[in-house]
């Protein structure tokens, strides 16, 4: 308790580095929200979820901070704007926001409105999210590419929007592509102007390093691309093929993969123009990660460069090999998602329960009598010093397992065997504690720590919310929203409401880089504990599914306007029960029907009394209407 100040706090929790000026601890100890790093207004994330229970808004819920959607895109667009100046680059930069990062509408719109006075476009990459595309972009100047699968529909859709005077990139993905484009011309006349993406053999690296290199999913190989400029300059379309398209995958943990890459599709790029074709534009996808732990470390969820490296980079390169070539720069398109999105959300609940695997203060007697394994543990406990402590770690995990065995075999009974757990974990904690004091961190000790720690039951579903940390062990920074002015006494792991084991949070932003468990506070009896689960802006939002019938949390979209002043935008309340039930296709009547005829046998056969009946079908029939997530 002594030492604990708010600038530890941060060094635990590490809110500056990942935070970007976003995110801060405040004087009270409350993590508050900026709309960018160098605006003096902020919210107290505290408060304001104080206030939204007062507007009867309970956790868990979705916090979306659009001004950190507008800053996000004021900053990719100034880094290449830096570069392009620093370089004399004579092309110019546009981002495009693919939009599978994020479909919410009120997400796409906003990247449109405050995308504007820099160029930014869309990009659809499958015939739904192309429709809502299509539907957005009122700006005939504002560019849209086309990735993914595409049939005769889409073909056909995309023509139309071409002569409609549309900016519009289909980009040919697969050989094949480029055959129902040409046969749609031939019947149409109609010929937008087409992307094509290659299949470097760059890989990326990291989660994602198999969307790049040759056995990637999509792109044609260098032999399909030669085959596929030759085809368009038999059909005389040559003049259509106007973009070169790469994307070696998502969160590219290092900057020397995004050089690799660069330089070979510019090599590419070289050659198409030297063949004839007119290409205006290259498009670099996306990778651009950020860093979701704070740590320099080699971990799939940090950077090893800045954004202007990043832009400074790819200029620098483009500009170089095109003047060796002598060929004019293209214009530049990025479809940085995560970089775009990842910031603006974040989910905020609360810790209804807790519950420790450690010693749970059971008495029992003192055993002098007798060498039984009970004496034996006892007398390790007894014994314990810092100089034995590793020691004695080893030989209780043996006579704990021997116990185990005696137990099973019939000779310790009940008492004996819970009074030899009772010792056993008495022992691990002083040996934890020995440990932390000798600062001696053996893998063997970071699993204790794990073993040892509180499970923190978190009312949210780790599938709806979060599935990249369940599905590709993503680490996301999960920290207390307020008490950060005091100690966290705790060692805790995560766990979601859901019936599944893997509904638990296994990785943790640390001190020392990533980590298994997480310091987090006492939960007081009756007090809410409100964490925050930050950076799910990217993919979290619309990859989660509804695992245990968890729905959609409430979701608030906040415009910061001043110093704890904020305007909520819009505020979507989250599934009812009945609404994920009819998912599953069960229908409510249909439900209430089949509850009603139960109760009223046990009515007839009484069971229940009439006021009792009509008390469960109450209760029933509020269920239906009340949120999935745990309620006070
Ligand atoms: C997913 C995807 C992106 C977005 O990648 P981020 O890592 O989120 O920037 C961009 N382009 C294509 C083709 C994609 O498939």
């Amino acid at each position: 308790m002594t030492n604990w100040s708010l600038k530890k706090a941060n060094e635990v929790y590490k809110v500056n580095q990942w935070g970007l000026g976003y995110f801060a601890i405040n004087e009270s100890g409350n993590v508050c929200v900026r709309p960018s790093a160098d605006s003096e207004h902020k919210v107290d994330l505290k408060k304001l979820v104080d206030e939204l229970r007062q507007r009867k808004i309970n956790v868990p819920v979705l916090i979306r901070f659009m001004d950190i959607l507008r800053d996000r895109i004021a900053q990719i667009s100034t880094a290449f704007k830096n570069a392009i100046v620093e370089n004399e680059y004579q092309g110019q930069y546009y981002p495009l926001f693919p939009i599978k990062v994020n479909q919410e509408r009120d997400v796409v719109s906003s990247m449109l409105e405050y995308g504007k006075e820099f160029g930014l476009g869309l990009e659809a990459g499958s015939k739904a999210e192309l429709l809502i595309v299509l539907a957005l972009t009122l700006d005939p100047d504002t560019p849209i590419v086309c990735n993914g699968y595409k049939d005769r529909e889409f073909v056909q859709l995309v023509g139309m929007a071409h002569k409609m005077g549309k900016k519009i990139f289909p980009v040919i993905e697969n050989y094949d592509e480029l055959e129902t484009f040409i046969a749609h011309y031939k019947e149409t006349g109609i010929m937008p102007r087409l992307g094509m993406r290659i299949k470097l053999s760059t890989k990326g690296v990291g989660k994602w390093a198999k969307t790049g290199g040759d056995a990637s999913k999509f792109g044609l190989r260098i032999p399909e691309v030669l085959k596929a400029v030759e085809r368009l300059r038999e059909e005389n379309l040559l003049d259509s093929l106007n973009l070169l398209h790469f994307h070696i995958g998502s969160q590219i943990t290092k900057i020397k993969v995004v050089k690799q890459a660069i330089v070979e599709t510019l090599r590419v790029f070289a050659e198409i123009v030297r063949l004839g074709a007119k290409l205006e534009y290259l498009d670099i996808g996306g990778g651009l990660g950020v860093d979701y732990d704070g740590s320099s470390q080699e971990t799939y969820s940090t950077i090893n460069y800045t954004l202007q490296e990043y832009a400074s980079d790819i200029v620098y390169r483009i500009q170089q090999i095109c003047q060796e070539k002598q060929i004019a720069v293209p214009n530049i398109f990025s479809e940085s998602g995560r970089f775009l999105a990842a910031h603006y959300s974040m989910l905020i609940t609360n810790v209804p329960t807790v519950s420790s695997i450690g010693p749970c203060g059971l008495e029992f007697p003192h055993p002098d009598k007798g060498y039984g394994p009970v004496k034996e543990m006892y007398d390790l406990l007894e014994g314990l010093t810092p100089a034995n402590s590793q020691e004695s770690f080893h030989d209780a995990v043996q006579y704990r397992s021997e116990a185990l065995s005696l137990f099973n075999l019939g000779y310790l009974t009940l008492p004996e065997r819970a009074y030899m757990e009772e010792l056993y974990w008495r022992i691990m904690r002083k040996v934890y504690e020995q440990a932390q004091i000798q600062g001696l961190l053996s893998p063997e000790m970071e699993d204790l720590e794990q073993e040892l720690s509180d499970t923190y039951f978190a009312n949210f579903s780790l599938f709806q919310s979060l599935p990249d940390s369940w599905a590709i062990d993503q680490i996301f920074p999960i920290i207390p929203i307020h008490r950060l002015n005091e100690e966290p006494d705790r060692i805790a792991t995560v766990v979601d409401l859901t019936c599944d084991s893997d509904g638990v949070i296994d990785d943790y932003i640390g001190e020392d880089g990533p980590r298994h468990c997480v310091p987090l506070h006492s939960v007081h009896n009756g007090n809410n504990y409100y964490i925050g689960i930050f950076m799910i802006g990217a993919y979290q939002e619309t990859l989660g599914e509804l695992h245990n019938l968890f729905g959609d949390t409430h979701a608030v979209q906040i415009r910061i306007q001043g110093e704890n002043q904020y305007k909520i935008e819009s505020l979507i309340k989250g599934d009812t029960i009945h609404q994920v039930l009819t998912y599953v296709s069960f229908n409510r009547k249909e439900l209430l029907h089949k509850m009603r005829e139960q109760i009223e046998q046990a009515v007839d056969e009484r069971k229940l009394k009439l006021d009792e009946s009509a008390q469960m079908m109450d209760l029933y029939e509020e269920g239906l209407y009340g949120y999935t997530y745990f309620e006070e």
